[in-house]
């Protein structure tokens, strides 16, 4: 994982993102407040304005005016959480100009552990958390085990694909999903759909 390799991820999920507009929109209008689709496109917008000025930063420093960045543009919940994911990744890149896989699934995992500790969630509480952490965990042990990019690929984007519906089933215990107490059921969480394409997206990149 490079530099170039980052950037161009987040032109796929931008990319993957808007054509997905209609089903995460109608998501948070469900059980949020029906802003979520607004907030992420907001964010990939202003992450691919920021791209060119990248270019030649090492993957840590990208990564952390990447999070600043979102910190200072997308409200919500969602923000604040999505902006501890990228500073958290590129704090665990400091000093390493070339990431290889291991390192990060490492950044990745510490990206997710930052999303747990500020919004003081865990799995099953209907969050984005569903879908991050089972694939954090999977992509750890696909890269102990040595295996494949395209095998890995296929797997996380299946795994996220199958958490995302899962929450389907979950009553929410955190975000504004809580206060409709068992209504929230038969929807699935925004943040986790919005995760999913993600994913997908940035398997499509690396592959
Ligand atoms: P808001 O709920 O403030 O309008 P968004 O609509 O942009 O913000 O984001 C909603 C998503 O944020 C939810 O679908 C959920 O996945 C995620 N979320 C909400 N609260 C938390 C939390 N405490 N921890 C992790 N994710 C959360
Ligand atoms: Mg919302
Ligand atoms: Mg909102």
């Amino acid at each position: 994982m490079n530099t170039a390799l980052i950037l161009a991820s987040i032109a796929a999920v931008q990319h993957d993102i808007l054509s997905h507009e209609s089903e995460i929109e109608s998501l948070d209008r469900a059980i949020g407040d029906g802003d979520h689709f607004i907030n992420v496109r907001r964010g990939c917008e202003v992450l691919v304005a920021l791209s060119p000025s990248l270019q030649d930063a090492p993957p840590s420093i990208a990564l952390q005016k990447i999070g600043l960045k979102l910190l200072g543009t997308i409200g919500g919940a969602s923000g604040p959480l999505i902006s501890s994911f990228f500073l958290a990744m590129g704090k665990s890149f400091e000093g390493i100009d070339e990431p290889d896989r291991r390192q990060f699934a490492t950044a990745f995992a510490a990206g997710v552990e930052a999303i747990k500790s500020r919004g003081k969630a865990d799995v099953g509480e209907k969050t984005m958390l569903d879908v991050l952490i089972p694939a954090s965990r999977l992509l750890s042990r696909m890269t102990d085990e040595g295996a494949g990019l395209p095998e890995l690929c296929a797997q996380m984007h299946e795994e996220a694909q199958r958490n995302m519906l899962a929450t389907k089933d979950m009553i929410a215990t955190k975000g504004r999903a809580y206060f409709l107490g068992e209504r929230a059921l038969g929807h699935i969480d925004p943040g986790c759909k919005t995760c999913e394409v993600a994913i997908g997206a940035v398997c499509k990149t690396v592959l």
